[in-house]
């Protein structure tokens, strides 16, 4: 037997077996072995009556990952092979097919091996997987070719390369996309690695259910038991004691085993403000690695990929390049606005041009060209360093009010309109001279000092959302 509909109901007809063991091979054939395995070999055939079919599976999160991927397969594929209409429901009953990996590894159930069978309650504990966050979706530029590399790596490496990755960047620049494909990744390679994604609010969520419910063994025997773990924006870690001394302890048992783990942030490590010292800097300890905002080059590059998976109607090239000219928040955004265009040329029937997309777009544009104002520049810039805001109009030249004041100058002239003089105008009347010199002297600086790159990107971020 190939392994196909491993677990059939002795009280159901032959015929009916037999059928759904036909399903199941051509189910198989057609998502390949590892999603099969994954997803679908868990399914079984519970009852059978007039046109009803119940089929079953181990856990909700199981259920509602194949209703969303493949339910509409499995009718077709059944409908046809029973060559008549039928009802097909999925219920979850617990222990069917595959449930606990301690048991199936006592029976020996040889059908439904124990690794897979301890994937199942892996996955249950962590998040889906969304579908197009692949590697061969991801468009690699500039802003993420490390980050990129370095998932890569971590995904193919029969080893673990670095303990953790950590990647970083702000919102929308493609972290979630990578860890997801780094998961796929190693699932298809071998259905048999526990990869276990998950965000860090269902990390805390998981463990102070597991408190509640005085189940923190099992909790801590699950997550100790994975081959990687990845865990999405960390930031959200911060503050809950209890959560964040067990994360400690996880994170150090799984390095301790050398198992794989990857991290994701928003800030670079030593940032991450509330997250325990401790924490913070055994996040460094691998390899961390950056995403950066996107440049034009690759928000062409990402449309263009994205028009092509799509199978989009044409699209001219001047309307992809007035959305990655004028959309450069972020990635996820800029996915919105080709949505939103594709949606209106296909629902109206017009075609798409610049004058469409201008159109369709008037809100989202408007909101991209919100001005950002110096005096919110001061205002943030003095936050940050925990300075007077009086200090960035002050005479003062002592470098603790002065550096400040020159990034403030800086992302005046980077993020606003204002010309030279209007700008040292604003830092209490200041010659055009000393603001050119200012913006120079941090441009210089940034590229040799890291930290202060990052205050620049991380103020950047703040002042454009
Ligand atoms: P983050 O987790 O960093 O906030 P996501 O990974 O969720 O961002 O990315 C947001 C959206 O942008 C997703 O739909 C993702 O597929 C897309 N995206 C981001 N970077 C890229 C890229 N380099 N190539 C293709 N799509 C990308
Ligand atoms: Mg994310």
């Amino acid at each position: 037997m190939t392994g196909a509909g491993p677990n059939i109901n002795p009280g159901l007809p032959t015929e009916i077996v037999a059928l759904w063991q036909r399903v199941s091979e051509r189910l198989r054939a057609e998502v390949g072995d590892a999603a099969f395995n994954s997803w679908l070999r868990p399914l079984d055939i519970g009852s059978f009556r007039d046109d009803r079919v119940m089929l079953t599976i181990p856990t909700r999160f199981m259920r509602d990952w194949v209703i969303s991927h493949y339910f509409d397969r499995i009718v077709g594929l059944w409908e046809n092979e029973a060559g008549t209409p039928s009802k097909i429901e999925i219920h979850v009953v617990p222990g069917s097919s595959v449930t606990s990996p301690v048991k199936s590894a006592n029976i020996g159930n040889t059908e439904a091996p124990a690794p897979i069978a301890a994937n199942a309650m892996v996955q249950e504990a962590g998040a889906p997987l969304d579908p197009r966050f692949t590697f061969a979706d991801f468009v690699v530029g500039k802003a993420n070719e490390l980050a990129y590399a370095a998932a890569r790596r971590v995904a193919e490496s029969p080893t673990v390369p670095f303990n953790p990755l950590y990647l970083y960047g702000g919102v929308g620049l493609g972290k979630t996309h990578l860890m997801h494909a780094i998961a796929w990744h190693i699932r298809e390679r071998d259905p048999s690695r526990k990869v276990l994604y998950l965000s860090a609010e269902k990390f805390m969520y998981q463990f102070i259910t597991a408190l509640r419910y005085k189940d923190v063994m099992e909790f801590k025997r699950l997550f100790r038991s994975v081959d990687v773990l990845m865990v999405d924006d960390v930031q959200f870690i911060s503050g809950k004691e209890s959560t964040q001394e067990e994360f400690f302890h996880t994170f150090n048992a799984l390095v301790d085993q050398n198992r794989q783990v990857v991290i994701s942030g928003d800030r670079s490590p030593p940032n991450l403000d509330g997250v325990e010292e401790r924490m913070r800097s055994r996040l460094g300890w691998g390899l961390v690695a950056d995403l950066h905002a996107t440049d034009y080059e690759l928000r062409v590059g990402i449309l263009q990929s994205k028009v092509q998976s799509l199978g989009a109607t044409e699209v001219p090239d001047q309307v992809l390049e007035f959305l990655a000219h004028r959309i450069t928040s972020n990635v996820r955004e800029l996915e919105g606005a080709l949505n939103r265009v594709l949606a209106y040329a296909n629902l109206v029937g017009r075609p798409i041009n610049l004058e469409t997309t201008q159109e369709v777009l008037r809100d989202l544009l408007r909101a991209n060209d919100r001005r950002v104002t110096i005096e919110d520049i001061q205002k943030r810039v003095a936050e940050h360093y925990n300075i007077r805001l009086a200090e960035m109009q002050s005479p003062r030249r002592a470098r603790a009010v002065a550096r400040p004041r020159q990034v403030a100058m800086y992302l005046s002239k980077q993020l606003t309109a204002r010309s030279l003089p209007e700008i040292g105008r604003k830092f209490g009347g200041r010659d055009h001279t000393t603001v050119m010199h200012a913006v120079r002297r941090i441009d210089d600086l940034r590229q040799a000092d890291n930290g202060l790159a990052e205050d620049i990107d991380l103020l950047k971020r703040m002042l454009e959302t």
